[in-house]
């Protein structure tokens, strides 16, 4: 039913960059098999999965959306894959993505943007637009994503779905390709609340790594991680904190920062509904708010321009033709493989990094990050969760980003201070602007504290 979906549809909203027809009809007999044999029972047999197409997949190209890793073929799976296939879920093919992740609306993938299917005019959001497109569409029950500054819930936000970003620990990053190693998390996209807890549960570790193997050393051993226990709908006398710089209005303010009339509505609205329902909601002043976009692309720019330093012709992908020594080689490579915005932040990621100024630009970022997670910390010593907004606006046009990288930064200003505490975070759909765009909302929780933010989401669905 699902390759009809994407047969129908995918013409239109270009969510994936390979389908891989052949393999998921093989794979769906070997899990039929399974389950009529009693060898395999369990929520996820047999559901088809569209996975990100930055996790590695044996087998399957995995292309990053980028031209450097265009005839890529992993001889291993990501550990997230891996543990979703052993629940018997089906992986139908790999989902289309802003260059190495690196975007907020899907336009900087090689193979073309994906259109948002609530209006193909529309971006689906960014960098896992491909998966939250596909959810929305029906090509797929649910998907795998990638989080380094908001890709899981941004683009869940404006294509009206669910997206979860766990804890940072949560989920093994083995075989997840790098951008920004200290913030990255893998996480699930879904239709529903009870989905996201489902997966969630399957993804999260001890469940994840072979015995006795860590191939994540920031992997962690993670407690009580029965989420769908926490579907109760009941949030009584949870304490719920708004902090007061988010609700800005960019209006009022008269210039492009600040949050869209509309989407504040709605999000206010949303906050109405929990304190309907027995949540106690109050505004506070989050500390530090205003500098989390300059200090999360300090950081994850460095770590991009490190962790892409891998590919160079040799190892990976793409290698340019005709090259007479190694350095125009490695030249030539990168040159052709990487796309404008990806050599972007290459290049400012080398310069915060290199001597004279690290310590001014690198250094000073770390030490904000520290104080962004105290200030958090102060937060949820008073709050169970923190509301607000996942996104200033609803989706832009296709088109109307690419030209203001600083625009498109600022964008991210609700979600990249999460990643930078660690904070596990989701964004549920809160409501529709008047051109039928999708709004989200976002519960941010304390560490571990995933259980908190699923009740308040499922509470309010
Ligand atoms: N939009 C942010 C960026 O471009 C977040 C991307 C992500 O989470 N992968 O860095």
């Amino acid at each position: 039913a699902v390759l009809e979906q994407i047969e129908e549809k995918e013409k239109i909203y270009h969510c994936y960059v390979t389908v891989d027809t052949e393999g998921a009809l093989r794979r769906a007999e070997e899990v039929q098999k399974r389950i009529v044999a009693g060898e395999l029972t369990g929520p996820l047999a047999g559901v088809p999965v569209a996975v990100k197409d930055n996790l590695c997949t044996q087998g399957l190209l995995t292309t990053c959306s980028s031209r450097m890793l265009r005839n890529f073929i992993p001889p291993y799976s990501a550990e997230a894959v891996k543990s979703l296939e052993r629940a018997g879920a089906v992986l139908i093919g790999k989902t289309n993505m802003d260059e190495f992740a690196m975007g907020s609306t899907t336009e900087t993938s090689v193979c073309g943007p994906t259109c948002n299917p609530h209006n193909p005019e529309h971006v689906p959001g960014g960098s896992s637009g491909g998966s939250a497109a596909a959810v929305a569409a029906g090509e797929c029950f649910f998907a795998l994503g990638s989080d380094t500054g908001g890709s899981i819930r941004q683009p869940a936000s404006h294509c009206g779905v669910v997206g979860l970003k766990p804890t940072y620990g949560t989920v093994s990053r083995f075989g997840l390709v790098a951008y920004g190693s200290s913030l990255d998390q893998i996480g699930p996209l879904c239709r529903t609340v009870e989905d996201c807890a489902v997966i969630l549960e399957i993804l999260a570790s001890g469940k994840g790594e072979e015995k006795g193997i860590i191939r994540d050393s920031t992997l962690m051993e993670r407690e009580e991680v029965d989420f769908t226990a926490a579907l109760i709908e009941d949030v009584t006398g949870m304490r719920i904190g708004i902090p007061k710089a988010w609700l800005a209005d960019r209006a009022a303010g008269g210039t492009e920062e600040g949050l869209d009339s509309e989407v504040r509505e709605a999000v206010l609205n949303a906050a109405e509904v929990l304190r309907k329902k027995g949540a106690v909601i109050e505004e506070f002043d989050l500390d530090l708010a205003e500098y989390a976009v300059p200090t999360y692309y300090t950081i994850a720019c460095a770590e991009a321009s490190s962790n892409l330093e891998r590919f160079d012709g040799v190892k990976y992908g793409y290698r340019a033709e005709s090259v007479e020594e190694l350095h125009q080689m490695y030249k030539k490579t990168r040159s052709a493989g990487f796309g404008p915005e990806v050599k972007r932040r290459i290049m400012l990621g080398s310069f915060v990094l290199s001597s004279g100024y690290y310590d001014a630009f690198y250094l000073k970022a770390l030490r904000v990050k520290a104080m962004i997670k105290k200030a958090f910390d102060e937060a949820f010593a008073k709050y169970d969760c923190i509301l607000g907004p996942v996104a200033p606006t609803t989706a832009p046009k296709l088109g109307e980003s690419l030209s203001d990288p600083l625009k498109m930064y600022l964008g991210d200003i609700y979600t990249v201070s999460v990643n930078l505490a660690g904070l596990p975070a989701v964004s549920i759909p809160c409501g529709m602007d008047k051109r039928g765009l999708p709004i989200g909302l976002q519960l941010i929780g304390d560490c571990f504290q995933e259980k908190k933010i699923l009740r308040a989401a499922y509470t309010y669905e």
